[in-house]
């Protein structure tokens, strides 16, 4: 009996010598892995931290630089018009430089009345933007300008339609934007034109008397003669606008704060600015810029947003043109 009651004492305490060493080993490493599976998670935590920290941190410098840049061109600006009475010009532009001559068209004559006003253009829309972007104008009561292209899809009438019941302006942008149809000949320029003409009235019931050139009246893509192609525009009552602001979207690598960057410091530079940006299905940042250009451009005192109509005095890259 007492050697059975042994036996099971040392199976018993076999068991428990398993057991510890079991459980010895077990329990660090599921704490290893417990702990493991924290450590990832607080380093996602972290960096996500860091990103936002490091966006703030980016959005707050450029605050400061525009509100330096603004302050320094108003001043000059202010002193400019006392000393000289003049038109504001060659101050240089802050925003991308890929229009040597955006200067060229700037021919403000009359007296400045000391209010900057500020064009928004969304260029080559509709698109799956629209919808935002107007929510955002309307949610903030800004006024603007579209440069359409000729979307037949029937989900891109609502668009077209809000673009004019919301109070914007819808200007013309070319039907196809295809540089190689558009630019071909004077021929093929006219027949996208009136295409576009057409389609939009038949769209809205608007009939639209305004035009940008795909890439500007600048562009060096086009076959035909620009010249011949602005004197076309004129004979059709056509005025055309180009930009003195690039928000620099076009490229689709900009991040939001780099496009208010662009749009703020631009605006420094002009009594008019007419601001270039996309309405694109891929141009997030550009939705995103918005609220903020809105809003640092309404904390600027002497600012106003307006919607280009058939009185806005014109602003070309071209000069010359007969
Ligand atoms: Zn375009």
């Amino acid at each position: 009996m007492e050697t059975n009651d042994r036996k099971k004492r040392i199976r018993f305490l076999r068991r428990l010598i398993l057991f510890a060493v079991g459980a010895a080993v077990m329990i660090p490493v599921m704490l290893c892995v417990i702990f493991a599976v924290r450590y990832d998670r607080a380093m996602d935590a972290l960096d996500k931290s860091r990103e936002e920290l490091t966006w703030y941190k980016n959005h707050y410098d450029a605050r400061e630089t525009w509100e330096a840049a603004l302050t320094a061109a108003a001043a000059q600006a202010v002193e400019q018009q006392a000393l000289t009475d003049a038109p504001e010009s060659g101050m240089g532009n802050a925003a991308s430089g890929d229009s040597p001559d955006m200067q060229t068209g700037e021919t403000e004559t009359e007296e400045w009345d000391g209010i900057r006003r500020v064009y928004l253009t969304f260029d080559d829309g509709p698109s799956t933007s629209t919808g935002e972007i107007l929510d955002i104008l309307a949610e903030y009561g800004v006024p603007a300008t579209f440069f359409v292209i000729g979307r037949t899809d029937k989900r891109y009438e609502n668009e077209y339609n809000r673009i004019v019941s919301e109070g914007h302006t819808l200007a013309m942008h070319s039907f196809s934007h295809r540089y190689s149809a558009v630019y071909e000949s004077l021929d093929s320029f006219q027949t996208d034109l009136h295409k576009l003409q057409n389609f939009l009235y038949d769209t809205t019931g608007v009939w639209c008397k305004l035009y940008r050139f795909p890439g500007g009246s600048s562009n060096t893509a086009s076959q035909a003669d620009m010249n011949e192609l602005t004197a076309y525009l004129d004979r059709e009552n056509i005025r055309y606008f180009d930009w003195n602001v690039d928000a620099g979207d076009a490229s689709g690598s900009m991040s939001a704060w780099q496009i208010t960057d662009n749009v703020i410091r631009g605006i420094g530079n002009y009594h008019r600015s007419v601001v270039l940006m996309h309405d694109a299905s891929d141009k997030g940042s550009t939705v995103e810029a918005l609220p903020t250009i809105i809003e640092a451009v309404r904390a600027m005192e002497d600012t106003e947003f307006e919607a280009i109509t058939d009185d806005t005095e014109e602003l070309h890259h071209l000069v010359g043109e007969g």
